[in-house]
């Protein structure tokens, strides 16, 4: 399963609805700084709701949502909304039918070829307001993470690594680094479990 596109609109700086391609076993962004390539990485944490534990660069929600005037002058009025949109490949059958409905709770999810996460976040008067939506079924976010994690995408995983995680692991005693190791070997898992079983 990879990522095949992702879809931003009135996100940071992407003003406009944006369809962003990628390719299935490497993708570059490059562009001088400030132009964005950071953003596309926030999306990708926004939509899957992997933000809170990986790190997303902004203070509130409602800072994500594009706004002209970011650079000093005016600022947008009424209602503003973004929306992230996390196109993943499911071609091989990484997540089968079953596993997408249950998670949607509706039979109606269309070709699972597909899985389409999405999320949208919205700013009223008083208030803002978050939705995700799975295949276009609206789901809670632990209906996403639920489903996410039966194809190993986890908020704690290593899916992302984020700038400065690399240095965080050079600069790790060995112990803290074979913890590590073991997590994405998936052995930290049955350590668990005995520990737990010896505790019993
Ligand atoms: P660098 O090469 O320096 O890492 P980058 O390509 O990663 O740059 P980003 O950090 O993705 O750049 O983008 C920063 C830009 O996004 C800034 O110009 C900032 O003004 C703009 N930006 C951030 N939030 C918003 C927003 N809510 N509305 C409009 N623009 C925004
Ligand atoms: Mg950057």
């Amino acid at each position: 399963m990879y990522i095949k596109a992702i879809v931003l609109d009135d996100f940071k700086s992407f003003g406009r609805k944006t369809k962003i391609p990628f390719y299935e076993d490497f993708t570059v962004v490059t562009g001088p700084n400030g132009s964005g390539k950071s953003n596309i990485i926030d999306a990708v944490l926004f939509a899957l709701g992997l933000a809170r534990t990986r790190g997303i660069r902004a203070e509130k929600l409602t800072d994500l949502i594009y706004n002209p005037g970011h650079e000093g002058e005016e600022t947008a009025s009424g209602p503003r909304e973004a929306t992230v949109e996390v196109i993943l490949d499911n071609s091989e059958g990484t997540l089968d039918r079953s596993q997408v409905v249950n998670a949607a709770g509706s039979d109606d999810v269309g070709d699972v070829d597909e899985i389409r996460i999405r999320r949208r976040v919205k700013e009223t008067e008083d208030n803002y307001y978050s939705y995700y939506y799975l295949n276009d079924r609206s789901v809670n976010l632990s209906d996403i993470q639920d489903l996410l994690a039966q194809a190993g995408i986890t908020p704690e995983g290593y899916n992302v690594v984020m700038q400065g995680d690399v240095t965080e692991i050079i600069n790790m005693t060995p112990h803290a680094r074979r913890e590590i190791i073991d997590e994405i070997a998936g052995v930290a898992e049955f350590d668990a479990k005995k520990e737990d079983a010896f505790g019993e």
